[in-house]
């Protein structure tokens, strides 16, 4: 009898487990998006501050030496041949976009990628509405970082790919720079389009804590 009870028990945290587990795994999303595991090999130890461009930041006039800019479609699918990234961030997009074709969410297009300030300014001057634009010095695409991303060239808001990436690019070191409740903060109104390569430990940190780039840089310049 005892043993039955224990048994029932047993059972029940069983279930009780597995309930949770996929609760949480759901990110709050209407949609079950599967998760993948992330393997956290090392302590949050951050050396450096990522690069912050904004509108009280200007992107550097030049990119770092050691940064190779190479040409987007040689590794993913995009709407332009000519777009290109930084090769570190390329890299991570990749396996990001294949960790999603292994559980079924396929068709993701590179629209942006590196600008130059020349480009952002032309882009400025011509756009109708200047508040959605950033100015030419102050766009987050000049650190070839920053990529915009669509779904077969359509907005990715809303789509199954759009809320996948949202739940899993932090793990690819990406981040989703302009979030709906940070645009106070961000300046910038939401886009579920643009992510930020920021790498590891940033991009978990970020994560985890809800916060913007501008909230994160203020927490651990403090630390450094
Ligand atoms: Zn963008």
């Amino acid at each position: 009898m005892k043993r039955k009870r224990i048994l029932i028990i047993f059972v029940f945290i069983i279930i009780a487990v597995l309930f949770f587990k996929n609760y949480i795994f759901s990110n709050n999303n209407e949609l079950k998006i599967p998760a993948i595991q992330v393997v956290k090999t090392n302590d949050y130890k951050p050396t450096h501050v990522p690069l912050l461009v904004n509108s009280e930041n200007k992107a550097p006039d030049e990119l770092p030496n050691d940064m190779v800019l190479v040409k987007v479609i040689d590794y993913v699918k995009t709407l332009n041949t000519d777009i290109l990234l930084d090769k570190e961030a390329i890299i991570m997009l990749k396996e990001m976009f294949n960790a999603a074709a292994d559980v079924g969410y396929t068709e993701f297009r590179v629209t942006e990628g590196y600008r130059t300030e020349e480009y952002q300014r032309a882009l400025y001057d011509s756009a109708a509405n200047k508040s959605l634009v950033a100015l030419p010095g102050h766009s987050e695409h000049q650190t070839g970082l920053a990529v915009d991303i669509s779904y077969n060239g359509i907005n990715i808001e809303n789509s199954k790919q759009g809320k996948w990436l949202m739940a899993n690019a932090y793990k690819y070191g990406f981040i989703l720079r302009y979030p709906k409740n940070k645009t106070h903060i961000t300046g910038f109104p939401y886009e579920p389009w643009h992510y930020r390569y920021v790498g590891q430990p940033h991009a978990e940190y970020i994560h985890d804590n809800g916060l913007c780039l501008e909230e994160y840089i203020k927490i651990i310049q403090e630390d450094l």
